[in-house]
């Protein structure tokens, strides 16, 4: 992974000429092309690790190899993806940085090193893929005198699989691409595809409860979970994984999402389906947003619920069809389909057995159709499915360009959606705008429920050199209280890391985040594990 920005070092997705000349006509930008600074610049803290510390840590992980405070090492286990981590790191002035990045290759070397960790005082940040992007793996080190970052590459691997009840049992440092590769020689996939699936640890997933692009067929990844095994600095938590129980509340869920803040998921028992024989992704013009988003309200409680919705409103639409063109392949996603620009995009896709899929599709479709949406065949599906990983590529372009760029999601139900899509628009709009930065504003539905759906507000202003991060925060704070205003989710899958510990005790009540603290305090007695995190400070 490039160490101030997305993705392998061979791969660039470059803004076609029109994208580019839209956003430079509407954002006013300057031309100026902004690059990272040298790598040897990065500014790091002296190490504060005692030496007793560290020789204890090389004895449990077997050996120096696998305890570093190398710049490289340091640098890259510094913190996660998210906007303002890259342009503090493009700067070359990190958050933080660990003092040694330790690498386990088993749970019992987990439970050992968090044991060593709790008497010496060091704090712990769990890293699997490195992909947060709310501030989930900022190296702070609390109350302690030195932190270590927690690399589980080394614990990674299909550890069981049982094809009769369609269980995988996996090490949680796994990777989502080593997974389903292993998977597809079972025949079967897991089907968790967040856009950051090619970087991201399955324990990391697990953490975060994170949300994939074909969650409205897979589900979250909660609920993909059996089973999960985490290690404590006290010990091991593994409540028994069944497919269903009556014994209390679910210990699974309350490790399930914690972050880091309670210890460290080695294991997890997933509920895995059949590999898909068929694909079918297609697009669906509406009108307006509103429209598009009823007839998806209607479908889904009709039970005709695509496992894969993405609805973009005018802004996405048009900035989808700017970006038709990428890397000299022309995505077939073109005019024809979206006559003279009106109307905003639904891509839908189900997956699964050659007649459930088409069963499936003629009854979302007829409601769809129903409800004033044109179909306008799988071209525009296609185009969805080879660009379905490309958009944190294209953010490192628009970074270079001086573009602030950033996601704000939430969730709320069926009925809250208009209200909170038009406040929330609102407040970034007014936010950047007395910065003197107008910015765009787009939103997008990608995972629908029963009962409501997600929004995630994506945001593109002018970058003021300097002062990015005041900036990213007055929109930040802008949007998360909107959002607690209108009674959604400050995280539908993102999680809370740093950035959104501040807003979680306007959704979970203070009763239930001291609930929070006194169970952290039960499980991490020293105060160790991701300090800063998920639970605000009291
Ligand atoms: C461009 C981009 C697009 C994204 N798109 C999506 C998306 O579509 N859907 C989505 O859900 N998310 C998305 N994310 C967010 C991110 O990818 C997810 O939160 C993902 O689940 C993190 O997985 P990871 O392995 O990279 O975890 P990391 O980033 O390494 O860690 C995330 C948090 O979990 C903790 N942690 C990691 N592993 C463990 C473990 N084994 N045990 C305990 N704690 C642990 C870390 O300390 C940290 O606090 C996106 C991020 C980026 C940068």
């Amino acid at each position: 992974m490039r160490w101030w920005g997305w993705g392998r070092e061979d791969r660039r997705v470059l803004l076609t000429p029109e994208l580019a000349a839209l956003l430079d006509s509407a954002l006013s930008l300057d031309g100026h092309l902004r690059g990272p600074v040298a790598f040897g610049d990065v500014a790091l803290r002296e190490v504060t690790l005692a030496p007793r510390a560290r020789q204890r840590l090389e004895d449990a992980v077997g050996g120096p190899a696998w305890v570093r405070s190398d710049p490289a090492s340091r640098i890259v286990h510094s913190g996660g993806k998210s906007y303002v981590e890259l342009v503090r790191m493009r700067a070359g002035a990190p958050h933080g940085a660990p003092d040694a990045v330790v690498f386990p290759a088993s749970h019992e070397e987990v439970l050992q090193v968090l044991a060593i960790c709790s008497a010496e005082r060091v704090a712990v940040v769990p890293f699997g893929g490195g992909t947060s992007i709310v501030g989930g793996l900022v190296a702070l080190a609390g109350a302690q005198h030195a932190v270590i970052s927690l690399d589980l590459g080394r614990l990674g691997g299909v550890l069981a699989v049982d094809a009769g009840s369609l269980t995988v049992s996996v090490a949680a440092g796994m990777r989502g691409p080593a997974l389903e590769a292993a998977l597809a020689e079972h025949d079967l996939t897991l089907g968790h595809y967040p856009d950051s699936f090619e970087f991201v640890s399955i324990g990391g997933c697990a953490a975060t409860r994170s949300v994939g692009q074909a969650s409205s067929g897979y589900g979250r990844i909660d609920q993909a979970i059996q089973g999960v095994r985490i290690a404590t600095p006290v010990g091991e938590l593994a409540p028994a994984a069944l497919p269903a129980s009556a014994a209390g509340p679910s210990l699974r869920e309350l490790i399930v999402g914690s972050e880091g803040v309670l210890g460290v998921i080695t294991g997890l028992l997933l509920r895995v389906r059949t590999r898909p024989a068929r694909h079918c992704y297609e697009g669906v013009v509406f009108e307006t947003f509103e429209a598009a988003s009823e007839a998806l309200r209607v479908a889904v409680q009709d039970r005709a619920t695509p496992d894969v919705v993405r609805l973009s409103d005018e802004l996405q639409t048009n900035l989808l069809l700017a970006a038709g063109e990428a890397n000299g392949r022309r995505a077939p996603l073109g005019r024809h389909g979206l006559r003279s620009r009106a109307g905003v995009l639904v891509i839908v896709g189900w997956e699964g057995q050659r007649d459930s899929v088409d069963r499936r599709r003629l009854h979302t479709m007829t409601l769809l159709r129903r409800g004033g949406g044109t179909p306008i065949g799988e071209a525009a599906g296609r185009a969805w499915a080879a660009s379905r990983f490309a958009a944190p590529y294209v953010r490192d372009e628009l970074l270079g360009r001086g573009v602030l760029v950033d996601q704000f999601e939430t969730a709320t139900t069926w009925t809250g959606l208009d209200p909170l899509r038009a406040s929330v628009t609102a407040a970034l709009v007014e936010a950047l705008g007395a910065r003197g930065t107008p910015p765009l504003v787009g939103s997008q539905i990608s995972h629908v429920y029963d009962t409501g759906a997600s929004l995630t507000f994506t945001v593109l202003a002018r970058a003021l050199d300097g002062q990015e991060e005041s900036q990213w925060r007055a929109a930040k704070d802008a949007a998360s209280a909107a959002i607690v205003h209108a009674g959604a989710t400050i995280s539908h899958h993102h999680g809370i890391g740093r950035d959104h510990a501040e807003w979680v005790a306007a959704e979970l009540g203070e009763l239930g985040v001291s609930s929070l603290r006194a169970l952290k305090s039960h499980l991490d007695p020293f105060a160790v594990m991701n300090p800063g995190k998920l639970i605000p400070a009291a």
